[in-house]
């Protein structure tokens, strides 16, 4: 019908971790809310959160439910923020390409809170740093959209989108605006 938007159905890995302000966050922006906790719960989801918490625990937790190659096989957008962007890493789904160096802000300061300059904005973002992963090393083809002291802390390829941040913590909804942008992009493209 014309004018009326569907609103997108996105998926939430409900295994460990932020599971709850992800989804009442993407509720607000007007999303359909999944949790996810079945590989068969992926089907016919236009994009799919996986949430900070313990990446040791949500990879165990995955492998056993039998989501970790459905979620590699996968194909609309995913934002994994801070234990879920260790998840999208090279070395784990290999989603993206970056490194990520697990709990690498140093104990001291193992959680804090920096403003960050958003590239296109002139508002900062306030970044809740939680026992954060720091980005090692980007590939070519990812697009870096914010950085603290030199490190990439939100960054994009193609339909993947990273942060060692919790943006879900925040009353700030830019974060899951841009990736709700690629997720209705990407329904625009389908359909
Ligand atoms: N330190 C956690 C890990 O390495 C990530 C912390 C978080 O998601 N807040 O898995």
């Amino acid at each position: 019908m014309a004018g009326v938007e569907t609103p997108p159905r996105i998926g939430v890995l409900a295994l460990q971790g932020n599971v709850r302000e992800h989804a009442a966050m993407l509720r607000r922006l007007g999303a359909e809310v999944v949790e996810v906790r079945k590989p068969e719960q992926l089907d016919g989801l236009d994009g799919l959160v996986i949430p900070g918490g313990e990446s040791t625990a949500i990879t165990r937790l995955m492998r056993l439910y039998g989501l970790e190659e459905a979620i590699r096989r996968f194909s609309q957008p995913v934002l994994g923020t801070c234990a879920g962007m260790i998840l999208l890493s090279r070395e784990h789904l290999g989603r993206i390409d970056v490194t990520v160096e697990r709990n690498a802000y140093g104990r001291q300061v193992a959680s804090f809170e920096a403003e960050l300059a958003l590239e296109g904005e002139t508002e900062p973002l306030r970044g809740v740093f939680i026992r954060a992963p720091r980005i090692a090393e980007v590939g070519p083809d990812v697009e870096v959209l914010a950085e603290l002291d030199g490190a990439a802390v939100l960054a994009r390829e193609g339909r993947t989108l990273v942060a060692s941040f919790h943006p879900e913590l925040t009353e700030d909804t830019r974060v899951h605006e841009r990736f709700l942008e690629l997720v209705r992009e990407e329904m625009h493209v389908g359909a």
